[in-house]
């Protein structure tokens, strides 16, 4: 293990585009989904326009065939396996729901790369619908963060990560995203984290205008390709740095136990 979370946006990042816009526009239901929007919340539409789409005769299995074919770089995928194979613990924040983004990790043989998804709820009904549920019941409940919409606090989410961290030994967070729903978590990160928003993506902005705001490190990144560049960079950076300080530290323990400090327990002689 590296002691390092890298938390993943999905729409945009992962993949390269909006995987909610890309079964909507693919299934041929772009007009009503934008007569709609004004009307209600994203995540709300969604759960509607999956009951459009089946009224249309659209099935789940055209759902899936539609996602299986979702635009993504060539890098993304070899950058997350290599994060994931040098011991990085992987998880996704999205808006999406967990129906289209599982659907995508596993055609891309990813699934297992990682630890936990965070996002809408969504399952098969009894009538083959999908369901799109919020994260937040907004209703019961909202979670009062004004930067985020009404589903969802990533910043939140990133909060409950890095409360479990120091007890499972990760030290740093490496956040990657594009959208304005990464820009709470960009502030929730601590000095020795990181974070990579999309260049010219409203993430990116948002965080050049408010760059005292951000304590962690910030590096902009375009495409997959500079993506897997600079994650790979980063996680190499770290491990050099943390080798180092780990062959002080005993150096220090032997120093002292040469000195005759006494600070190491002697080992037990072996029994012949
Ligand atoms: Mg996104
Ligand atoms: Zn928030």
């Amino acid at each position: 293990m590296s002691g390092m979370v890298l938390v993943f946006d999905f729409d945009k990042t992962i993949i390269d585009v909006d995987s909610d816009n890309w079964v909507v526009d693919e299934l041929g239901a772009t007009d009503l989904f934008n007569q709609l929007l004004p009307t209600m919340p994203w995540n709300s539409l969604m759960d509607r326009m999956m009951k459009e789409l089946q009224t249309q005769g659209k099935t789940i299995q055209d759902i899936e065939e539609v996602l299986k074919r979702v635009p993504i770089h060539p890098r993304i995928v070899p950058a997350i396996k290599s994060a994931h194979a040098l011991g990085c613990d992987l998880r996704v924040i999205s808006d999406a729901n967990v129906f289209f983004i599982e659907t995508i990790l596993k055609h891309l043989g990813i699934r297992d790369c990682f630890s936990e998804i965070n996002t809408n709820p969504g399952y098969v009904d009894e009538e083959d619908r999908l369901r799109i549920l919020p994260y937040v019941d907004f209703q019961k409940s909202p979670h009062g963060c004004n930067l985020c919409p009404p589903n969802m606090c990533k910043g939140m989410i990133v909060e409950r990560i890095q409360a479990t961290m120091a007890k499972e030994g990760k030290k740093r967070m490496m956040y990657l995203g594009d959208g304005i729903g990464d820009f709470c978590p960009s502030l929730k990160l601590r000095e020795a984290d990181f974070v990579m928003p999309r260049k010219d993506f409203p993430a990116w902005n948002l965080i050049n205008k408010n760059r005292t705001l951000v304590k962690a490190g910030v590096h902009e990144w375009t495409d997959g390709e500079e993506l897997e560049h600079i994650l790979l960079q980063w996680i190499n950076t770290i491990n050099i740095e943390e080798s180092q300080l780990l062959s002080v530290e005993n150096c220090k323990l032997e120093t002292m136990s040469k000195a005759g400090h006494g600070a190491l327990p002697q080992p037990l002689p072996v029994p012949y």
